[in-house]
């Protein structure tokens, strides 16, 4: 009988060029063989240095790598590096990203103390300038990046393409004998005005190596469709989000689709996930789903992850979505210490099931597991430990003892390494 054999689905990924975002003694390296990066933007007025170093500080806390904020007048600038030393003092060195449109080049060259800061600069092709001034302005933003040894994302946004070189492809595209739609059209436009620009930095002297590419869309299939072809021409990292991903549900779903087809092909080595905030909700949200896309993909483990069962008319008590919520709680809440205290943790797996039907089995696959009596069952809970039943446990305290139990294989598995 011949044996079938079911390939890896992870193609091999996209290898890239690599950049290294320094601050201090903490270097991010975005590319290469690195894992991918997950950055993140305040919505904070730059000029409030408390507030911005604050939600920099969240962020980072949060899991983020690099953070953005943006740097839009002149004041802003000013604020920059008392931001920085603010964060400095907090003992946050998380580099950060100054995002420049329209007066960046003059912003750049006004604060010097602003650019040194800055671990990295995005330019946004299509908000450097019109006509002659476009290029002049341009190289200024690259010059100062060379001067102070800074990282640039050529970040194009297809809410401000440069209009001059749509125009340009829409009349091209005209001239064909069959001229395309519209989309692809402008795919092209977005792609070129990221790889020119990039060329155009190169042909100035800048170290292609820090030179990373993005060109956000808020479609799914566009944006699919253009960082393909992204990968396809050139070897430059790739910072990869879906722009105005919107708010909730949608937002992080229509991220989670679009970000998680491109990774799982090799595609991005750092990635942001653009949520609106809803009220109350913390800025911290985008960073949270950026990791779980990070994490489901297999890609990079953050936290311990809980499997548990979505429940059933066996389950008539709501016990094992109660315990499954406290476990996965405790265990975020533990790992700023823990990600120390016990290295390795992050990976791993607990489950916690509600019925005899999968509970066993998913329990077994996890490294430690429970099995919730459902209803109609004996009133017993099997815990399985590396895959081997090990106790069970009875009565109406089930849950604290679980969790008992988990911080006891916490302890003893990751805990000897230290
Ligand atoms: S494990 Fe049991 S309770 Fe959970 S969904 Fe499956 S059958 Fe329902």
């Amino acid at each position: 009988m011949s044996e079938l054999m079911i390939p890896e689905a992870r193609p091999a990924p996209r290898r890239s060029r690599q950049a290294r975002v320094v601050w201090g003694s903490r270097v991010v390296t975005i590319g290469g063989d690195a894992p991918v990066r997950v950055q993140s933007m305040t919505n904070t007025d730059t000029v409030d240095v408390i507030g911005t170093a604050i939600q920099v500080k969240e962020l980072s806390i949060a899991g983020s790598e690099v953070v953005r904020i943006t740097v839009n007048t002149p004041e802003a600038a000013e604020a920059v590096p008392h931001i920085r030393d603010q964060l400095d003092r907090m003992g946050i060195d998380t580099p950060l990203v100054g995002d420049f449109h329209y007066n960046g080049h003059r912003l750049l060259t006004d604060y010097p103390a602003m650019a040194q800061a800055l671990s990295k600069y995005r330019i946004n092709p299509g908000n450097v300038g019109k006509g002659e001034k476009k290029d002049k302005q341009f190289a200024q933003m690259i010059e100062a990046a060379m001067k102070y040894d800074k990282v640039v994302r050529i970040g194009v946004n297809w809410g401000s393409l440069d209009q001059e070189l749509l125009a340009q492809f829409m009349d091209e595209n005209a001239r064909r004998a069959q001229p395309w739609d519209a989309k692809p059209v402008m795919y092209q436009a977005l792609v070129e005005s990221a790889l020119t620009s990039a060329a155009y930095a190169c042909e100035l002297g800048y170290n292609p190596d820090n030179i990373i590419i993005s060109c956000k869309v808020s479609g799914v299939q566009d944006l699919i469709s253009v960082y393909r072809e992204l990968a396809r021409r050139c070897d430059y990292a790739l910072h990869l989000g879906l722009t105005e991903a919107g708010m909730g549900t949608k937002g992080t779903v229509a991220s989670s689709v679009a970000l998680g087809i491109l990774a799982q092909e090799g595609i991005g080595d750092t990635i942001r996930v653009s949520l609106t905030p809803q009220p109350g909700e913390a800025r911290t949200q985008e960073v949270v789903v950026a990791l779980e896309i990070l994490q489901a993909l297999g890609l990079r483990h953050f936290n311990p992850s809980v499997t548990a069962c979505p429940g059933c008319g066996r389950t008539t008590s709501t016990t094992f979505q109660e315990l499954a919520k406290q476990i996965d709680d405790f265990l975020r809440l533990q790992m700023p210490v823990w990600r120390n205290k016990y290295p390795g943790v992050e990976e791993l797996k607990v489950a916690v099931m509600g019925c005899i039907v999968n509970g066993p089995g998913e329990s077994k696959h996890a490294d430690i597991g429970i099995s919730l009596p459902g209803t109609g069952e004996a009133p017993a809970a099997p815990v399985f430990i590396d895959g081997e039943k090990a106790m069970t446990l009875r009565g109406d305290k089930i849950a604290q003892e679980f969790h008992a139990i988990v911080e006891n294989y916490i302890e003893k598995r990751y805990g000897a390494t230290v």
